[in-house]
């Protein structure tokens, strides 16, 4: 590649980066709390650390075509967040829950059984902006941040960002081991409010459209909250009535633009081939 092609290949990701990035006047404003002095780096080497956790205690599915796909939706959902530079990663639980999950630093682990419930690749899109909303949110990080300031007062010295991973993996199992501060966290809702609020603008700007969340949610509250496959979503999130007429009312003040994808071939295809596979171990015990 030569110096020209180098050049217009960086304006070109400058011109992109900043219409991905770009947020809308009434998107909310990713809120890093004060006290929250961990660099993105340090975000980063506790989502790996919580990371090799999760992929302990829950099988994640190994099949590379399922895989590339929800690495792909996931990219491009990432990209367009307000925090495009994370180490985002995307990996299938193989569990017939309809859940997904994200850690700090960008990983976020999707169900198998949530592929099966969404109707459209809209409302997966949806459901993943939503967990990458927590991450851009700050939601955890403010969380153990929080923790880690006490403790420093107590622990003098110490500052974050001059942590090898060992001490990144005592600091989370001093506070609670990863399911109890990631997986299993149960989000306020606020946090829940601007995890709405950030994916519903970030699946726009990824091209889907963001109606998707809302039909994901009216068609968790049609199913029932009381079924089995759900309550571990219902656990972590306020009751779903109450969100999609918040969303309802953000779309309505800002009508999202034309021509936004809903569903795709690509879609279509990974669903029949996760029908395919045997069927999901049963869950953990938590
Ligand atoms: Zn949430």
């Amino acid at each position: 590649m030569n110096v020209r092609n180098v050049l217009l290949g960086a304006l070109l990701f400058t011109l992109v980066g900043a219409e991905c990035g770009a947020a809308r006047p009434d998107e909310p404003e990713p809120s890093k709390a004060l006290y929250n002095t961990f660099s993105d780096e340090d975000e980063m080497a506790m989502g790996r650390e919580a990371a090799k956790d999760v992929e302990k205690k829950y099988k994640i599915l190994a099949d590379p075509a399922l895989e590339s796909y929800l690495e792909g939706v996931g990219r491009r959902v990432a990209v367009a967040s307000r925090r495009p530079k994370l180490a985002y990663e995307f990996h299938f639980v193989d569990s017939a829950d309809v859940n997904a999950f994200s850690l700090p630093g960008g990983y976020v682990y999707v169900d198998r059984g949530l592929i099966d419930f969404v109707a459209t690749e809209s409302e997966l899109a949806g459901v993943i902006a939503h967990e990458v909303g927590h991450v851009v949110g700050y939601h955890s990080m403010n969380d153990v941040a929080r923790r880690w300031l006490v403790d420093r007062l107590v622990y003098e010295g110490q500052k974050a960002g001059l942590m090898s991973d060992q001490q990144i993996h005592d600091m989370i199992e001093h506070y609670g081991g990863t399911a109890l501060l990631f997986v299993n966290r149960k989000f306020n809702r606020e946090e829940e409010n601007e995890a709405d609020l950030l994916g519903l603008y970030n699946t726009e700007r990824a091209g889907w459209d963001p109606q998707g969340l809302v039909d994901f949610l009216n068609r968790l509250t049609e199913f029932g909250a009381d079924r089995d496959i759900v309550k571990l979503l219902l656990r972590r999130h306020p009751l779903p009535e109450e969100r999609v007429e918040t969303l309802k009312n953000e779309l309505q003040e800002h009508p999202p633009r034309a021509g936004l994808a809903r569903n795709s071939a690509a879609f279509r295809a990974a669903r029949e081939k996760l029908k395919r596979l045997p069927p999901s171990p049963p869950p953990p015990a938590e």
